[in-house]
């Protein structure tokens, strides 16, 4: 009978659906953490990261903040010489630790990626007024000044809604949403 499927096979599971290179074909030069703008705000470089996949390491990954900091602009991906793409593994490690339930660090980066997701789902498109106030008083007085003036500009330009606007076949987005996040928890 079969074990337990490893942490480092999972991942390369949640890989092999979007890319064939698993995590594996890592020659471990760093271009990709070279190349990661983020990189000084995350506590595990890219490599490092892929590294500590590869040991199996699962609690510490789950732990890090690398991939709720990345930012998926692809410069990592376009630049691996072994063709793994480390951003879609960001991705892929973000689901994973939603559908385990195991985020185990209350960053502002995961609680983001929550509220955004559940709007989406719920009304097709993301609504800045609803997203924005839990996250204001964490830059104190003066970002709550900047976002107002940020926030009365967009109104006056008509460019904030001040009520969320729905899209129509809301069902069909959930239907297709439901094959890239697990939407809803556990699944
Ligand atoms: S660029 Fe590619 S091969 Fe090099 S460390 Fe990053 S993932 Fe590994
Ligand atoms: S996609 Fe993410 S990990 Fe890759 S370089 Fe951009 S920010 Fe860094």
């Amino acid at each position: 009978m079969a074990g337990p499927v490893s942490f480092t096979a999972e991942i390369r599971h949640a890989l092999y659906a979007l890319t064939p290179n698993p995590v594996e074909a890592c020659i471990q030069c760093g271009t990709c953490s070279a190349s990661c703008p983020l990189a000084d705000f995350m506590d595990h470089s890219p490599r490092q990261l892929i590294a500590m996949i590869r040991a199996g390491q699962r609690r510490a990954v789950l732990a890090s903040n690398t991939f709720w900091i990345c930012a998926s602009c692809y410069q990592c991906t376009v630049r691996c010489p072994a063709e793994i793409d480390v951003a879609r593994m960001m991705y892929a490690l973000k689901r994973y630790a939603i559908w385990r339930n195991q985020c185990e660090r209350e960053a502002v980066t995961r609680d983001f990626s929550r509220r955004f997701m559940r709007m989406v789902v719920r009304t097709g498109r993301s609504w800045e007024p609803a997203l924005a106030p839990a996250y204001l008083g964490r830059r104190g007085l003066r970002g709550v000044l900047d976002e107002a003036r940020v926030a009365a500009g967009l109104l006056w330009h008509g460019r904030l809604p001040l009520w969320p606007r729905r899209i129509r076949r809301r069902q069909a987005l959930r239907r297709v949403l439901r094959h890239i996040v697990p939407v809803g928890g556990r699944s």
